[in-house]
Parts: structure tokens; C-alpha cells; sequence
């Protein structure tokens, strides 16, 4: 986990506190959520405010995973994924927001996003202590019952529903390819409410949303994790009221046999996606596009994820694309945001038009 922070930390260190030093001083506040270390870090004049009003966005993102979690079992998701196929109701309007989004994305993507991974996800052991290779059949099992359009929700709107999601008996549910995202979303919503204009939001796992630019104007500077070390970054990408999230084999995995198994599973087959893909970042205005998106190219895979683009446009987002090669690909938006890092700089940079 602290390899994974390392480079927004960096990014944050190198690039952002020299600014903030002249102008306001940055305060920063750290928080667990959603399986991850967030920090949350605000510039601006009222030191005191700010923190806690960052300390209000934390409770915020408590509240959100305590909701979300597919393991806590007095979760919103673990209840219907325990209906035996009964309507749930929905805490609030912004879970049901959250889940109508993420069926967008499922349904948007074809399918590479798929909310109803979840059974695999835990067959694999991801979700606890214990990884194991299930077997064939179980693989095959296990994928017939991915679909998200199973995924019942309605929008009640009687007295006092809240509306509903339901799920056929045997199927479960999971948002953690989403949920950071949403959060991110959110979270930049209410910075810019309370008049804050220079924000940075790491959500963690590589889920950053940037709020306004630096104090001093200039466009916050971020590390892209380099997938065949990730102790270091390859790349920085310029954000200004922009976010960027990226999904990997290298951020969650197992080795067995010899053999890499990773977190991230192509719905097709309930197995780790093999698309010859090492990560993909997505850069977008919106975190949860960028969470859902990064997670659905890395199963789609080089050609189809850069066709995906450029079919795509009213999704407002560019990538990078790292193959297994260590190739690196840049989709034709971001090339004047996106830099190699020190270190990089002899690396080719292919870009996709
Ligand atoms: P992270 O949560 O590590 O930031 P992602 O955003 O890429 O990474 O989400 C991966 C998580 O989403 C996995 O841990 C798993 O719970 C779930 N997941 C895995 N494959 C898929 C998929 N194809 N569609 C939706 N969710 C998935
Ligand atoms: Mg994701």
C-alpha cells in the first residue's frame, strides 16, 4: 500500500508544497476507507476551517464505505447480495445515484465493466485472506452468473421508498471498481460548495481528483505509477479540475506456479483479464469515469480500450495504456498534459488518434 501512495506523494512533496508554502498553507488529513489510505489535502486561507471541514469529508467517506462495503454485513451492498432475491432499500439518493452511474458504465462498456463480478472475486480469495486457482468448471460456473443486467433498481417514488435494488438468488453484487471514484466526485463537489479552489483528493489505490489548479495557478502535477516497478513513476499528467485514476495487475495479485494472477477479472471468463495489458490510467473531469473506465480497458485490452475512445467522446476522457512489453500508449487529448518522468525520458510514447 505505501509503494502505491508513494508517487502521489511524491507528486504532492516535489511539485505541490513549494506552492502552497508561498500561499496558503496546505492542510492535509488522512483517512481508511474503501480498503485504502485516502488523504485529502486543501489549500486555503482559513487553516482551521479547512481541517475541519476535511475531518467532515472524511466522516463523509466512512459513512459512504460503511454503505458500500460488500464485506461489512451491515452494509447496504452485503444485504442485497443476502436477499435470496428480495427488494432492498436503498439507504439514499446518492447510493441509488452511485448504482444507476455504475450501470451506465456496465452497460456503456459492453460488459468489461461488470458489478456482479463479485462471486469470482471471492472465489479467487481477493476478498480475504486466502488466494486459490478455482478450477475450470468452477471458473466456468462462476461466469455464467456475471450479468449486470440482472441487477434490479427502482426509483420508488411512493411515500417514503427511497427506491430499491434487487438481485437474483446466487448472484452478489461488489462496487469496488467504482466506488473511489463516485466518492471522488463527491467529495470535489462539496470542496468547490464551500468555496475552496486549489484541492488535491487522493482517494488512494490511484483514484486523484484535483480541484482547481495549484495556489500559485499552475496545474497540479501527478505521478503515473510504472506497472514493472511500482515503487516509481513513469509519467506525470497536468491536472486542472481533472481527474485520473488507473487500474493494474501490479496493484493487487497472487503468484502461483510460477504464474500471476491478478484482481482484476475479465467477466468473460471469471479469470484474471489477459488482454496483454500491464495498466491503463484514465484522465477525465470525472473520477468515477475514470475509476470504472480504467478498470473496463484494462479487460478490454490495447486495440479495443483505444477503439473504445475513440467511439467515446461524450465520456470526455483520455488514457494511457502500458502493455505487458512495457510499450507505452497515449490517446491523442492528453499529449500535451502527459510528460516522462526523469528516469523515462528515452521510453517511446506511441499516441493513439
Ligand atoms: P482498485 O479497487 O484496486 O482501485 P479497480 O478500480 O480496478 O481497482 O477495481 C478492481 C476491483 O473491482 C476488484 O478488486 C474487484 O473487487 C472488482 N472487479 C474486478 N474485475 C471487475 C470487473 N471486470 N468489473 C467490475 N468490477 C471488477
Ligand atoms: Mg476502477
Amino acid at each position: 500500500m505505501k509503494k502505491r501512495l508513494l508517487c502521489a506523494l511524491l507528486a504532492l512533496s516535489l511539485f505541490t508544497l513549494p506552492g502552497c508554502k508561498r500561499d496558503p498553507e496546505p492542510v492535509e488529513v488522512t483517512a481508511f476507507a474503501m480498503d485504502t489510505v485516502m488523504q485529502l489535502t486543501a489549500c486555503s486561507g482559513d487553516t482551521g476551517g479547512t481541517r475541519a471541514f476535511l475531518g467532515e469529508l472524511t466522516a463523509r467517506l466512512t459513512e459512504l464505505d460503511s454503505q458500500l462495503s460488500a464485506t461489512r454485513e451491515d452494509s447496504f451492498v452485503y444485504a442485497v447480495n443476502h436477499a435470496g432475491g428480495e427488494w432492498v432499500e436503498v439507504p439514499d439518493s446518492t447510493v441509488l445515484a452511485l448504482l444507476h452511474d455504475a450501470l451506465s458504465l456496465c452497460e456503456v462498456t459492453g460488459g468489461a465493466l461488470d458489478i456482479t463480478t463479485y462471486p469470482a472475486v471471492k472465489a479467487w480469495g481477493f476478498t480475504g485472506e486466502e488466494r486459490r486457482v478455482p478450477s475450470p468448471a468452477e471458473l466456468e460456473a462462476l461466469a455464467e452468473k456475471i450479468d449486470y443486467t440482472a441487477v434490479a433498481l427502482s426509483d420508488w417514488a411512493g411515500e417514503g421508498r427511497r427506491g430499491g435494488a434487487a438481485l437474483p438468488q446466487g448472484m452478489e453484487m461488489d462496487l469496488g471498481a467504482v466506488a473511489k471514484g463516485f466518492a471522488g466526485d463527491l467529495l470535489a463537489g462539496e470542496v468547490r460548495e464551500v468555496g475552496i479552489t486549489s484541492a488535491l483528493l487522493d482517494l488512494g489505490q490511484s483514484t486523484i481528483v484535483a480541484v482547481g489548479s495549484k495556489p500559485q495557478g499552475t496545474p497540479w502535477r501527478i505521478g503515473v505509477v510504472d506497472p514493472a516497478q511500482p515503487g516509481s513513476c513513469f509519467a506525470v499528467v497536468e491536472l486542472e479540475d481533472c481527474a485520473m485514476g488507473t487500474s493494474g495487475g501490479y496493484q493487487r495479485y497472487f503468484e502461483q506456479d510460477g504464474i500471476t494472477y491478478w484482481h482484476i477479472l475479465d467477466p468473460d471468463t471469471a479469470a484474471p483479464a489477459r488482454s496483454g495489458l500491464a495498466s491503463v490510467t484514465v484522465v477525465s473531469p470525472s473520477a468515477l469515469i475514470c475509476d470504472g473506465l480504467s478498470t473496463a480497458l484494462f479487460v478490454m485490452g490495447l486495440e479495443e480500450g483505444a477503439q473504445f475512445w475513440r467511439d467515446h467522446p461524450e465520456l470526455e476522457f483520455e488514457a494511457v495504456f502500458v502493455t505487458e512489453d512495457g510499450e507505452i500508449y497515449c490517446t491523442a487529448g492528453l499529449e500535451r498534459r502527459f510528460t516522462l518522468a526523469e528516469g523515462f525520458e528515452d521510453r517511446e510514447v506511441t499516441v493513439l488518434e
